[in-house]
């Protein structure tokens, strides 16, 4: 039996053996906590049957508690000096794959196509790094690709904010967008100390289960993301003025807007952090009719 990969000993073994620098700008934190790291795959609810794809498995510490709880792992990594660590630390197990490659210029449909072959159930599951964790998240879930959900570790405020109900003050654009295709949950808060180095922010993980279709049913999902963003754009102004002055033509178009609302029942004076997605959903639908 071999010691897992992630404890603080084993870790600093493998660092040394291969003289390896983290780089911050990778956002190289790495995870040397086992007990967390085996909550994170709970969280996942793999079985024998299914696929995980994992961004940045470092040096291997999550990929190995992975491979133990599922049938097959795929992993991309960025970082080309990781590369002969993860096929030492790995070589245990026969069910990994890592690819040499940027998450966000990934052809992922095709990998799941090829890597998953007679697997249903795919879960991505990782401990992202922090500098990239919206674009990742967001390029996964509007690819429509075929997965089950998400269980990541990012930054505390990141996951506040996805996750936020209406009325709060995390409660925004990003929300939205990641509500959209999902059930978000908050299920762990992870302390600084079972990183090496250990990061400046607290971090959380998060579960994201794919919904089977969005949560409204919009006419044009692109238009209803810029009115989104739009009724953000000043937290304090209300949505008229926020809507006016972020839309192309607003200023121009403000009684159409002041009618798409009324048509809605929103009343102009209230922020966008007071709507629900599915007021979200109908005023872009109403707006649309003056817009496109
Ligand atoms: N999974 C390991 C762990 O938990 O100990 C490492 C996690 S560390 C927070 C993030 C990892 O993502 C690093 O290994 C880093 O090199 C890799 N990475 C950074 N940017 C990436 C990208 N765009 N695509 C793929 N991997 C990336």
């Amino acid at each position: 039996m071999h010691k897992d990969i992630a404890t603080p000993i084993r870790t600093q073994e493998i660092l040394k053996k291969y003289g390896f620098a983290f780089k911050k700008s990778l956002g190289q934190n790495f995870l040397i906590d086992t007990n967390i790291l085996r909550r994170i795959v709970e969280h996942a609810e793999l079985t024998e049957a299914s696929g995980a794809i994992e961004i940045g498995p470092g040096i291997g510490a999550l990929t190995e508690q992975l491979a133990k709880s599922s049938k097959k792992v795929t992993a991309f990594e960025i970082d080309q000096r990781l590369l002969p660590i993860l096929k030492d630390t790995l070589s245990p197990y026969n069910n990994v794959t890592v690819i040499h490659e940027d998450i966000l210029k990934a052809d992922v449909e095709k990998v799941i196509a090829e890597e998953f072959i007679g697997i249903d159930d795919v879960m991505v599951v990782a401990n992202l790094p922090y500098y990239v964790t919206t674009p990742i998240i967001l390029k996964l879930l509007t690819e429509n690709l075929p997965i089950r959900g998400l269980v990541v570790m990012l930054q505390k405020e990141v996951a506040d904010r996805i996750a936020a109900k209406p009325g709060t003050k995390e409660y925004g654009s990003l929300s939205i967008a990641i509500q959209y295709y999902t059930e978000a949950e908050t299920v762990m808060i992870v302390p600084k100390t079972v990183f090496m180095p250990q990061p400046n922010v607290d971090s959380a993980v998060i579960r994201l289960v794919k919904r089977a279709k969005p949560i409204v049913e919009v006419k044009d999902e692109e238009f209803f993301f810029t009115v989104t963003r739009s009724s953000f754009a000043q937290r304090r102004k209300t949505i008229l003025n926020n809507l006016t002055s972020q839309l192309p033509d607003g200023k121009s178009k403000k009684d159409q807007i002041l009618k798409a609302l009324g048509h809605t029942g929103i009343d102009p004076t209230r922020r966008g952090e007071t709507l629900s997605i599915e007021e979200f959903g109908r005023l872009s639908d109403e707006l649309l009719l003056y817009f496109k």
